[in-house]
């Protein structure tokens, strides 16, 4: 199956001169979101996981249906001030200003194999902090999964020495 036939691409969204890959349309088709997860799912199971991680609010719905599939449990990484109990935290860049990542201090176990998910790299910001947050407990980062890869942004430069996986590229 080519999962590229059920990526909506949006011109100029949110602003002039961004090209948006708009994933919905694939979590909207039974069969892709079937496949899609399927070949994540590939792709972890022999990397013995002990718990899935994943940003929101995409990396939730990439993230949970893999967890299901491989009988682990998953950890969301939050905004600052949605998550309810004792958290950690890490600021990282947005091309403009600053935002803040979290997680339950909790959620992982030292020397825990942990799967980070997430819809889509771009600059790499975002899961280079998620990374940050789950060694910052211990975990061990034991794969790094997303639908897409925007590989003219060269957010793989951030996660050099993990193990990637992206199952479309632009
Ligand atoms: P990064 O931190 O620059 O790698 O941006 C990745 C984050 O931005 C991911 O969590 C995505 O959900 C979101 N994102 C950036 N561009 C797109 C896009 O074209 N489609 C969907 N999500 C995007």
């Amino acid at each position: 199956m080519d999962l590229k036939n059920f990526i909506t691409i949006v011109p100029d969204w949110p602003k002039p001169g961004i090209s948006f890959k708009d994933i919905s349309s694939l979590m909207e088709n039974g069969e892709a979101y079937r496949f899609a997860t399927d070949q994540i799912v590939e792709y972890a199971k022999d990397k013995a996981i002990d718990i899935v991680v994943g940003p929101e609010a995409r990396g939730f719905i990439i993230g949970c249906p893999v967890a299901y599939a491989l009988g682990v449990g998953f950890a969301p990484v939050r905004k600052e001030g949605k998550l309810p109990r004792e958290t950690v935290k890490v600021e990282y860049g947005l091309e403009y200003g600053k935002d803040v990542l979290t997680i339950h201090k909790d959620a992982i176990k030292p020397g825990q194999r942990v799967l980070i998910t997430d819809d889509l790299l771009a600059t790499g910001g975002t899961i280079e902090a998620t990374i940050q947050l789950v060694e910052e407990l211990g975990g061990i980062v034991a794969g790094i999964a997303f639908l897409i890869e925007l590989s003219y942004l060269d957010g793989k430069d951030k996660l050099t020495g993990y193990d990637v996986r992206s199952l479309m590229t632009y």
